[in-house]
């Protein structure tokens, strides 16, 4: 069983939870090029390791979080809340 943090809620079964995606910045759409765009959208990193994510307590708070994560082991050392909505 793995326990996710949820800054609001505290330790959780993961199955409360999805994944939404990496945690990266998102460039501006009327200022970037189209192919940086485009990798913004649908390129992932997929590291072995730690890796800081973006999470959804779907049966809880219903609020995003980011959290970081070691993708080999399913560690996890950080969650903080997320300014997006
Ligand atoms: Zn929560």
């Amino acid at each position: 069983m793995i326990l996710i943090p949820c800054p609001w809620c505290g330790p959780r079964n993961v199955s409360e939870f999805r994944y939404a995606d990496e945690a990266k910045v998102r460039p501006d759409p009327n200022a970037t090029t189209p192919e940086r765009w485009r990798t913004y959208l649908y390129m992932r990193d997929n590291p072995a390791g730690w890796t800081t994510e973006k999470w959804f307590h779907r049966a809880g708070c219903r609020r995003y979080f980011t959290l970081e994560r070691d993708t080999v082991s399913n560690a996890v050392r950080a969650a903080e809340a997320s300014r997006e909505v």
